[in-house]
């Protein structure tokens, strides 16, 4: 059993302050013990759900996540709502991913049942969403898996929506992980955003745009996720640039001339490959989410380069020397202003899509 706590000032503020989606889900589970409740949702850890040791130890990464990505089990939606078919599920995804995948431990950060009951899924995420700094190497999204938190939702969503109460612990869980890491609500991501995959199911894909409503209306900021630019053969200019600049970083031997030509497609599809993304040679929505991180002052590099020649084609001129100094920052800052965006100075990933529109 683990330690269970009353409800703390923050939390009594947090049920208080918003709609308290999902608090009555929550009480039975602090009730039942083996549910940490610290200040935000009840998440049953896997000590709870009697989850095996992890074949050999999980990684502990000294940096927070950059984005939250939602799935579906693609299991049957079952009508047992209860605890125990939680647990059950939790149990049953753990031994397919380490007997069948050969993974050390289950793959995704958390779990959303039927019955809107809230697991953690790889040893440690929750001890490190609690702590805030750290996040867990997981196995859920390819590519993804040192920047991602991964949530599976139990059921299949490609015909039906998830119940409203499962929607709503979802919820609660993505608000929760956007507080703990400092993340926005845009930053909600569907697996098929990165992987060619129908996960998580037209439907459950579909509700994202209102997840980040919802989870907006929680944590603050515009829930507007990225649009992106498909790019392809014959195309020419500062994006085609800049793309080819994030695929250098990425291990391409390309040069960056700003013209799409048979070799940049080459890099596109072997980069798609790699990720395991749809392999058609058009850099699209896939191509850029794999592509683009949050580049921040004191980094240098080709994906420097290409905020740089970006800023610079958006009318903010700015030395493209590769490193991210106060200049650059100063200029990713005004460029924000204009577009309407926080002004922090740090090209994430909504910025590099206004950079690049
Ligand atoms: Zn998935």
């Amino acid at each position: 059993m683990t330690p269970v706590s009353e409800p703390g000032p923050r939390r009594r503020a947090f049920l208080t302050g918003g709609l308290a989606l999902g608090a009555s889900a929550a009480l039975p589970l602090w009730a039942a013990g083996g549910a940490h409740a610290l200040d935000g949702p009840a998440v049953a850890d896997t000590t709870a759900w009697g989850a095996r040791p992890a074949s050999s130890p999980v990684r502990l990464l000294p940096t927070p996540p950059q984005k939250i990505i939602v799935h579906h089990t693609a299991t049957a939606n079952v009508t047992d709502l209860s605890r125990d078919q939680a647990f059950r599920l939790a149990r049953a995804m753990q031994n397919w991913a380490m007997d069948e995948k050969q993974w050390i431990d289950t793959g995704q950060h958390f779990t959303v049942s039927r019955g809107a009951h809230v697991l953690e899924g790889r040893h440690s995420s929750l001890t490190t969403l609690r702590g805030g700094t750290q996040m867990v190497e997981s196995a859920h999204c390819t590519g993804q898996n040192t920047v991602a938190i991964g949530i599976e939702n139990e059921g299949t969503y490609t015909t039906v929506d998830p119940r409203s109460e499962q929607y709503a612990a979802l919820v609660e869980l993505c608000a929760y992980i956007c507080r703990q890491y400092g993340l926005r609500a845009y930053q909600i991501y569907g697996h098929r955003d990165f992987n060619a995959t129908q996960c998580p199911g037209d439907r459950l894909y579909a509700l994202l745009p209102q997840l980040r409503r919802d989870v907006a209306a929680r944590v603050g900021g515009d829930p507007t996720a990225p649009v992106w630019p498909l790019l392809r053969s014959g195309d020419t200019g500062d994006r085609v640039r800049a793309l080819q600049h994030l695929l250098v970083r990425r291990g391409a031997v390309i040069t960056a001339d700003g013209s799409f030509g048979p070799a940049t497609e080459r890099a596109v599809r072997d980069f798609q490959t790699l990720t395991t993304a749809t392999a058609d040679g058009y850099a699209g929505n896939q191509t850029w989410h794999q592509l683009v991180g949050p580049v921040r002052q004191g980094d240098s590099g080709e994906a420097v380069r290409a905020v740089q020649l970006l800023l610079t084609a958006k009318g903010v001129p700015t030395d493209p020397d590769g490193a991210f100094g106060s200049g650059t920052a100063a200029s990713v800052a005004a460029f924000q202003s204009t577009a309407g965006l926080p002004a922090d100075g740090v090209a994430d990933a909504r910025t590099f899509s206004r950079l690049l529109a």
